[in-house]
């Protein structure tokens, strides 16, 4: 360490020519052979050194990051640790200059520049993702990283003359609030009080991500449409919430029946939307909607309140009762299988709900509101509105609104939770994850491969609960990672409506580099690829946006691809030797969704599931979601649950009741 420093400082004094072994021996005092035992060649120590920096910088720009709660404030909070008064100083900066010349010509430097930029990107993307559009948040995140870059360079030219580090941030701070008013019309509106629009209705383009041909055009919902759904749902609840909770029951079974019904039609739009293969769609998304609405068509006649003995003058009761208008928004990952486990509980339990799907996948949202209506569900209980971010704001704020239930990003889920505090809206969160999957050395091994297979790839790996992090014991290393290599390498990788496609597309193009970032970012920190990874362009394929499953070996807990949620089909293998270890391991993530033990011993399977900070667990098994089992997260995963009889406490009110028996006794 005290090595490193010294490096840094004779960087900043003697620059990158003058800092050689010999030289960082005769400052730190010791003999030019212990530098070059511990670290080999300049170069190492360089390289060293530079990771020292860069982690710090991380470090830092991590703690800054906490403790910002707006995405404005997350984006400040970057440039802020950038340009910070102990980065942007003659040492420091001179020592950053003096890497940055030297990264295109050495390899070990060059990858820690690409880890800290790409890192760094991607927080300014997601927070600006927050209040621009996707193409807009895109551009100025590369216009303030450039910046960055310029102001250094600048200052460091003038040698730390020109510019100090308030002056260097007020700087960005000012290009970026220019850059925010400018595109002004195009940040989330505030619907002003009593409706009217200032959101521009434009259209969504609809495109299949396997061939990238457009499937629909359809306009955006404003605050206008949004203010009218509302008043529509007011309007049609109080009817609803009126009527016996078997008659709604006996709609909501209709409409399941419709969905089974129409399962091969629903499957292929999604299919052609979503880019999944219809050998999933077929088996799992309509029929899962299906299952979901049968149970809450089941429960709405049983959905009551508990009676209360409170001695012999009097009695309590309390009641469960509709909150009245909720709203639905839904991800882009199970478009109609979202829809129905939103709507199905709302619609049990009396209330309205309005629902704006993902913009990517719209469709199918639709095909349910028209079966609802088929089946017999009165006008204006459930309605679909469309649109981005921007739409789903207008709901999150709306003030005849009183709940909102998100399947999205945690970067959504904040914004939602912020923007809902405004009305003190009631929030279920379904948000994303990173989640553990553990095979012990007992597990069976065949079982644990499998589970580890459908933990992973369902999707193209678009599974918000997917066990991305497969902890195998070192025991059974070798062999598990034989047989899954092998069963993964056997997929087949084409055309989604084939039904012996088992890969399909991943949503977009966009979506699709970002996934293969990560796997070039898993490869340049020393993760070891066994198979898949790349894009597949074979053929037809090369229209769409199809990725190999791909499977990394030899990963630990610090790498990009461990850590943060990719949504793609990346599955990392980490080692591990003790239960506390692999605990202590599994629990270091700020999600908690989902987690998967595989163990032959039931004390040890109980015990360690009792232990993992997760919502949603599986012993023996992995991705089944049974709609009597609620499903949900803890931590940064998520607030609330879906499914099963919770579900029935989040689109419910709990009114107490006390009811007296005697004559009133007042002191006055
Ligand atoms: P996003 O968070 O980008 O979007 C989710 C939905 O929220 C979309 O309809 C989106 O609109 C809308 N939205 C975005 N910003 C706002 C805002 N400020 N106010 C209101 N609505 C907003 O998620 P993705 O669609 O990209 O889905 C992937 C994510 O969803 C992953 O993180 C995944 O883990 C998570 N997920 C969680 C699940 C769970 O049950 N826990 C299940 C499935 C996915 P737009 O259409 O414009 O994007």
């Amino acid at each position: 360490m005290q090595l490193v420093e010294v490096t840094i400082d004779s960087l900043a004094e003697v620059g990158y020519v003058g800092t050689t072994l010999a030289e960082i021996a005769r400052r730190a005092g010791v003999s030019p052979g212990l530098v070059a035992h511990y670290f080999g060649d300049k170069d190492a120590l360089l390289a060293a050194a530079f990771r020292t920096l860069a982690r710090s910088l991380a470090a830092r720009m991590r703690a800054r990051l906490a403790l910002a709660h707006t995405p404005r404030a997350r984006v400040q909070a970057v440039i802020d640790t950038n340009l910070a008064p102990e980065e942007f100083d003659r040492r420091s900066g001179t020592a950053w200059l003096a890497f940055w010349g030297q990264v295109l010509h050495v390899e070990g430097l060059k990858r820690v520049q690409t880890a800290y930029q790409r890192r760094m990107l991607s927080n300014l993307r997601s927070d600006l993702r927050q209040m621009l559009p996707a193409a807009e948040a895109r551009s100025l995140a590369a216009m303030i990283a450039a910046m960055i870059d310029g102001v250094y360079l600048r200052a460091a030219l003038s040698e730390w003359r020109e510019s100090d580090s308030a002056s260097a941030r007020a700087l960005l701070t000012a290009f970026v609030d220019a850059r925010l008013k400018d595109l002004g019309p195009l940040l989330l509106p505030v619907p002003p009080a009593g409706g009217g629009s200032r959101v521009q209705r434009t259209q969504l383009r609809v495109i299949n991500p396997a061939t990238g041909a457009t499937l629909a055009e359809l306009p955006v919902d404003g605050a206008a449409q949004v203010d009218a759904a509302a008043t529509r749902a007011q309007k049609a609840q109080r009817a609803w919430a009126a009527l016996g909770g078997a008659e709604r029951g006996r709609i909501l079974q209709r409409a399941a029946r419709l969905l089974r019904e129409r399962n091969d039609e629903l499957a292929r739009l999604e299919t052609l939307n979503t880019g999944k293969p219809i050998s999933e769609t077929r088996t799992v998304d309509v029929l899962s909607g299906a299952e979901c609405l049968e149970y809450y068509a089941g429960l709405a006649a049983g959905i009551a309140g508990e009676h209360l003995n409170l001695g012999p003058a009097a009695f309590g009761y309390t009641r469960r009762e509709p909150l009245g208008v909720v709203a639905g928004i839904g991800a882009w990952n199970y478009p109609l299988q979202i829809a129905c486990w939103k709507s199905a509980p709302a619609l049990a339990c009396g209330n309205a709900m309005i629902f704006k799907p993902a913009e990517l996948t719209p469709l199918t949202a639709l095909k349910l509101e028209e079966v609802y209506r088929e089946a017999g569900l009165p006008e204006g209980l459930f309605q679909v509105v469309q649109g981005e971010a921007q739409t789903g704001a207008l709901l999150t704020r709306h003030p005849l609104i009183r709940k909102v239930s998100v399947t999205g990003s945690v970067g959504t889920g904040k914004a939602v939770m912020a923007d809902a505090a405004a009305s003190l809206k009631q929030v279920t969160l379904e948000l994303g994850g990173k989640s553990p999957l553990i095979v012990f050395e007992d597990a069976k091994i065949e079982n644990a491969v499998a589970g580890a297979l459908l933990a992973n790839f369902y999707s193209a790996g678009e599974v918000c609960s997917n066990g991305t992090r497969v902890f195998v014991h070192r025991s059974i290393r070798a062999e598990f990672v034989a047989r899954l290599r092998e069963r993964t390498a056997a997929m087949r990788i084409g055309d989604p409506l084939d039904p012996a496609t088992q890969v399909g597309a991943l949503i977009s193009e966009e979506h699709m580099e970002k996934v293969l970032g990560f796997i070039a970012r898993g490869r340049a920190q020393g993760a070891r690829l066994l198979t898949g990874g790349t894009r597949v362009t074979s053929g037809a394929l090369a229209q769409g946006f199809f990725v190999a499953p791909a499977i990394f070996d030899h990963c630990d807990d610090d790498m990009d691809i461990v850590r943060q949620e990719i949504f793609g089909p990346v599955l990392s293998v980490l080692e591990f030797t003790q239960e506390e270890e692999v605990i202590a391991r599994a629990n270091a993530t700020e999600f908690g969704l989902a987690a998967g033990v595989f163990t032959n011993d039931l004390t040890r399977a109980h015990r360690v599931i009792a232990r993992l900070e997760a919502g949603t667990c599986w012993i023996n098994h992995y991705n089944v979601t049974p709609v009597e089992l609620p499903f949900g997260g803890v931590k940064m995963s998520g607030l609330g649950r879906e499914n099963g009889r919770a579900a029935i406490e989040h689109y419910t009110l709990l009114k107490s009741v006390y009811v007296a028996m005697g004559d009133v006794d007042a002191p006055y």
